[in-house]
């Protein structure tokens, strides 16, 4: 039997993720990733490896713009197969993919005028790598699985989506792909979580595969447990109340704005900080939360016991979401120490 494997991002660097497997009769793609290290950037320019419409399916292990964010890319040239994933990540990939597309609009107009006014040219074009149209493309393609459940996504193979612990949805991917009799059988771990996770069950594990293509991102480091930095969070938010401080926690849309939340409302409920208004001050957030709520089998049991308590982390009195720029306004003119979640990108400016 023929298998051919193409590692085609994220090989030594983090982001691109993208895998092309090839039989005789069969082409896949696992994962369509963005470049996202400065240095690598212009990679995203460049054509894809294989023609797009030559491919049978995609397989999508995940929601970061690093293994989803190249996609409109695919659609653009007229790539029109089934986009594997569960229903979780084809549903935060959308929100994620929108707004990539705004971004790359907005990038494309800041260097068109920049340039204008400098009379340079850039290295790269400036139009948009994609637009939010291009990403809107993408969205009739999905196909989602359940964890767990086989789909046939090419002559004889067989791919199958199980727990990656990472975020909402996240999957290592199997393939089995069979041909004369003989049968082989290829893991793509996609990224990893941590064990013990909040809301999220822990990876699965495997008990055989005969090629396993494995993230290392964090595998030369031993990380603090999860406990400890928990700790020092409920430790900063008293220290910082107890000033009458607010509390600003810069956050990534997915899965960390989701996390903050459920430790804040752990910590209210155990009374480990006092009750203090608690802002998710991202519309990204808010809608990335929203897919949560429409997926709760897939938490763990401790999250879906708090659900049965009506003791949600996406629902207490302290909590407000703020979706219009008038509400997020409305926030300067507060008094006292209030919880502010605001999106990453207000680190950079
Ligand atoms: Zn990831």
């Amino acid at each position: 039997m023929q298998i051919k494997l193409s590692f085609l991002g994220a090989a030594q660097n983090v982001t691109g993720s993208q895998y092309l497997v090839e039989t005789d009769s069969t082409k896949l793609l696992v994962d369509c990733g963005l470049y996202q290290e400065r240095a690598l950037k212009g990679r995203n320019w460049n054509p894809f490896f294989m023609p797009p419409q030559s491919l049978d399916a995609v397989l999508l292990t995940h929601a970061h713009l690093d293994h989803c964010g190249l996609l409109p890319k695919l659609t653009q040239k007229d790539f029109n197969q089934a986009i594997y994933s569960t229903a979780a990540t084809a549903e935060i990939t959308r929100i994620m993919l929108l707004d990539a597309g705004k971004l790359q609009e907005e990038d494309a107009s800041f260097k068109k005028r920049r340039h204008k006014r400098e009379k340079r040219k850039g290295k790269y074009p400036e139009i948009p790598l994609y637009t939010q149209e291009d990403a809107k493309a993408v969205f009739p393609l999905f196909s989602p699985v359940k964890y767990g459940e086989p789909v046939q996504v090419g002559e004889g193979v067989e791919a199958s989506f199980h727990d990656a612990g990472h975020v909402l949805g996240a999957s290592m991917v199997r393939l089995k792909i069979g041909q004369n009799g003989e049968q082989r059988t290829i893991i793509f771990s996609g990224d990893i979580g941590r064990w013990s996770k909040p809301m999220l069950e822990d990876p699965t594990l495997f008990d055989e595969a005969d090629y396993v293509v494995v993230e290392s991102t964090y595998g030369d480091r031993l990380l603090e447990p999860l406990e400890d930095t928990a700790k020092e969070f409920a430790e900063i938010v008293n220290a910082t109340a107890d000033k009458g401080g607010n509390i600003i926690i810069p956050s990534f849309a997915l899965e960390r704005s989701q996390e903050i939340l459920y430790y804040l409302n752990k910590f209210q409920l155990e009374g480990r900080i006092p009750r203090l208004p608690v802002f998710l001050d991202s519309p990204m957030a808010i809608s990335i939360t929203e897919v949560f709520g429409n997926h709760p089998h897939l938490f763990d049991g401790e999250m879906k016991k708090l659900l049965r308590q009506e003791k949600s982390p996406f629902d207490f009195p302290e909590l407000k979401l703020t979706r219009t720029t008038e509400e997020s306004k409305a926030i300067n003119r507060l008094t006292g120490s209030n919880i502010i979640i605001a999106g990453s990108g207000m680190c950079t400016g």
